[in-house]
């Protein structure tokens, strides 16, 4: 199969952990065979510094022409004093907008290898193995008006706005996945008060009888905090509006008790999608080749598999980032304060890019029998 990837690895660690992506992604065409064009293009602080914009043209063109986008991170101190219309992380804001991704989807998955760095007890987060998709284009952050009144500015207004074909797009989205996974949708707002909520559950129940096998179950996004930290392996799929997925993703993240290992996609309704691990540019260890780029590399994974259609190449990879976090390896953030051999960066995109290599497929087979 052919393909063609824009590739922006940003500011800070994020070049750093791109190379990650584009070893696995070579690593992948040598095995299967494929050909993965790669654009590279500039986006954030790096852009400001080459263009003077954020998300310069030349930027958003070649991400429309690929059929999909892995971004490395944006920002860091060295623009903390652009002006705000042009700060890099409006480059990140104006590429979602401007590609059409209304949906985010973050995996939480605890490994194995790697239960011990939560901080939440081994028996909560054993196990765990969840997706949650967050519309990413309406509701609080989108809608108008959005102002201060008063004679004294006293007033602040927000305004929360949905229409129904927003609502669809995004909950016939979690559905699908649902329908691939453990067969559970969980839907997330706050009916009890709520105009746009007691709208939002409407249209999930509307949608419900096109995914016979899906078990459907609603809960208040304060009842779901909860649930988030007491009883996580409950979930499969969950759905929810803007904000509530804003903060949910970002406590559920915590599950896994590391920022380094997590990927995220932003879907279109096509296939297309735009793929990025959840950290920002960690410019307090940027440049030391230090950076977790397993992230990274499972956003590579996420884009082989949601928008390339590759689940074998998808599972080849995770199968393979699992693999060595068993055997032990650890980039410094996962070794916390235990007293284990740290690797670098370089040397953990080599372990991926090696346990990827037919014969260690194979020899982990063959140790497997003997
Ligand atoms: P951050 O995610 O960059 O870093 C938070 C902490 O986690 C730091 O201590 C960092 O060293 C560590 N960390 C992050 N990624 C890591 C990795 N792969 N391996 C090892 N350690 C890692 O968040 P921050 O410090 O709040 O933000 C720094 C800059 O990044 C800011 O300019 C912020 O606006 C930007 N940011 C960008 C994105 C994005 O591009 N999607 C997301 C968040 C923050």
């Amino acid at each position: 199969m052919k393909k063609q990837v824009a590739v922006l690895p940003g500011d800070g660690i994020g070049q750093e952990v791109m190379n990650g992506a584009l070893e696995v992604l070579k690593a992948v065409e040598d095995h299967y065979g494929h050909q993965f064009k790669v654009v590279q293009a500039d986006i954030g602080g790096v852009a400001i510094d080459h263009h003077g914009t954020p998300l310069p043209k030349e930027t958003l063109e070649a991400c429309k022409q690929s059929d999909a986008v892995l971004l490395g991170a944006v920002g860091g101190p060295k623009w903390n004093d652009v002006p705000v219309e042009i700060r890099p992380e409006k480059g990140l804001l104006g590429i979602r907008k401007e590609l059409g991704l209304f949906g985010n989807l973050r995996p939480i998955k605890t490994f194995e290898a790697l239960v011990d760095a939560s901080p939440l007890k081994q028996s909560v987060v054993q196990g765990v193995d969840f997706i949650i998709v967050r519309e990413l284009t309406g509701g609080l952050y989108f809608g108008e008006p959005r102002e201060r009144r008063g004679k004294n500015q006293e007033v602040a207004v927000d305004t929360l706005r949905y229409e129904k074909k927003e609502i669809e797009k995004v909950v016939r989205k979690a559905f699908e996945l649902a329908s691939k996974r453990r067969k559970k949708l969980t839907s997330v707002d706050k009916a009890n008060v709520l105009e746009s909520s007691r709208m939002w559950r409407e249209v999930v129940d509307q949608i419900a009888p096109e995914y016979p096998d899906v078990e459907v179950e609603h809960l208040l996004v304060d009842v779901a905090a909860m649930k988030l930290i007491y009883q996580p392996n409950q979930f499969d799929v969950m759905v929810t509006e803007n904000m509530f997925g804003d903060i949910l993703s970002d406590e559920a993240s915590m599950l896994t008790g590391s920022l380094g290992m997590l990927p995220s996609a932003s879907l279109r309704e096509d296939d297309f999608g735009l793929y990025e691990p959840v950290h920002g540019s960690a410019p307090d260890i940027a440049g030391k080749g230090q950076a977790n780029p397993l992230g990274m590399v499972l956003s590579v994974a996420m884009m082989l598999r949601h928008s390339f259609g590759m689940k074998e190449e998808a599972d080849m990879v995770e199968a393979a980032v699992e693999e060595i976090l068993r055997t032990g390896a650890r980039t410094a953030d996962l070794a916390g304060n235990q007293i284990v051999p740290v690797s670098k960066t370089k040397e953990m995109i080599d372990l991926v890019v090696e346990q990827m290599k037919p014969n260690y497929a194979m020899s982990g087979i063959l140790a497997a029998y003997l």
